[in-house]
């Protein structure tokens, strides 16, 4: 007998007839005489949904009553989950997060698990019952509802298979594991059947959004392997786990790219100390996420600063920037939104040196311009024309022997 989570994201619940298959694979372990607990998210569009309802109502929405109305998507999914393995024959008993004994800190919409209670919830597993559990939420001290930010529930499913110490945690999405590249841009991109949970966050940080980031972190932390695949077939996916030295000998394991980033450009800036802690400062103050930053020699007492900003976070970070430059007495700010962030990424970089001249030279091929340059142990980045870098992406898959044999 073994003790397995499964998650199944909003695409897998999308509708009645979605509910109902995904009911079909948790009875098919449940009958392996399994225990079984289910992670699930609102439908798709859902949440999105009910965050267009607020605004249209108070632009400015109280975080806690943000939480109150976000956590209803995830409330239909479990009840509707619940009732379809009901119709199948199966004992089952959905749980809120708060239920669940899912306990996090005091701020809401970005709330942090602190502890896992799962007594009761462990208590149904062993009277063979299937729980069904609320994704991305929870409870802070004084019992107040909380949400752990957007995509939390594949944090939900990371957290509760440490939490009741499961065998197994299995992350069902519409994809059907981890590719070396987007196959919607690389036609030649291979699955990978396993991969380390830093390669996984590169990956999931960098653009190839199959899991939430902080859940992978969560994963990293506390060792908690798990397993990204389809719940629309029944092929093996993508297994996450502890690095093993044998991963070390592929040198890359996947390219990403991502497009939701944008150049800020500076130029003429007074070249005197304090000046970029200045512009650093107002980006911070501004909740401004600041990526890749290149900054070039001082000359005649001016200097230029570029650095990428999340697209969806150009104006305010433009704003902030032209603020800093009054008070400074000086320099000119530039937007450049048509770039993309390509990234190589492998543990196998921390052994194996080249891997940064092997990807300009590919670029070079590509007949690709180089914007900035990022390294660090097991990643190396590079902004490009956003116009150029599906097939750039496509021109260092097959440099690095990544595209798949036809
Ligand atoms: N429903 C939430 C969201 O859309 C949580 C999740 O799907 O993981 O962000
Ligand atoms: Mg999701």
């Amino acid at each position: 007998m073994a003790r397995i989570v499964k998650k199944f994201g909003g695409t897998s619940v999308g509708d009645v007839a979605r509910i109902q298959n995904v009911a079909r694979v948790i009875k098919s372990e449940y009958d392996k005489g399994n225990q079984v607990a289910v992670v699930v998210s609102a439908r798709s569009g859902v949440t999105n949904e009910l965050i267009r309802r607020a605004k249209a109502i108070n632009p400015n929405p109280e975080d806690r009553e943000m939480d109150m109305l976000l956590v209803a998507g995830e409330q239909e999914t479990i009840a509707l989950t619940a009732m379809a393995l009901h119709a199948l024959g199966v004992d089952a008993f959905s749980m809120t997060g708060a239920m669940a004994g899912i306990k996090t800190d005091p701020y809401h919409t970005r709330a942090r698990i602190v502890s896992m209670d799962c007594k009761r919830l462990i208590e149904h597993l062993e009277n063979e019952r299937v729980v069904i559990v609320a994704g991305f939420q929870g409870a802070n001290e004084s019992g107040q509802i909380t949400t752990l930010g957007r995509g939390g529930s594949d944090l939900s499913a990371i957290a509760l298979a440490k939490g009741i110490d499961a065998d197994l945690c299995q992350i069902y999405t519409d994809v059907d594991g981890v590719y070396t590249a987007d196959p919607r841009i690389v036609s030649k991109a291979r699955k990978l059947p396993e991969i380390s949970y830093e390669e996984m966050l590169e990956l999931a940080s960098l653009g190839t959004k199959v899991m939430q980031a902080r859940s992978v972190e969560f994963s990293n932390k506390f060792n908690v392997p798990f397993e990204v695949r389809s719940s629309f077939n029944n092929n093996p996916g993508t297994i996450v786990k502890e690095e093993v030295s044998s991963m070390e000998d592929v040198v890359v394991r996947g390219v990403a790219l991502d497009k939701n980033q944008a150049k800020v450009m500076i130029t003429n800036i007074p070249d005197k100390p304090g000046s970029a802690a200045r512009v650093f400062q107002g980006l911070s103050d501004a909740n401004v996420i600041v990526d890749m930053i290149v900054q070039n020699i001082g000359r005649n007492g001016v200097a230029n600063l570029t650095f990428t900003v999340p697209r969806d976070d150009i104006d305010r970070a433009s704003k902030s920037v032209e603020a800093v430059l009054a008070e400074l007495g000086g320099g000119e700010v530039e937007l450049i939104s048509d770039i993309a962030k390509l990234s190589v990424v492998g543990v196998g970089m921390r052994s194996h040196s080249g891997v940064a001249g092997e990807l300009f030279s590919a670029l070079g091929e590509a007949k690709t311009n180089i914007q900035l340059i990022s390294t660090s142990e097991i990643k190396i980045s590079v902004v490009i024309n956003e116009s150029e870098s599906d097939e750039a992406t496509r021109v260092v898959h097959s440099a690095f022997g990544l595209d798949k044999e036809d």
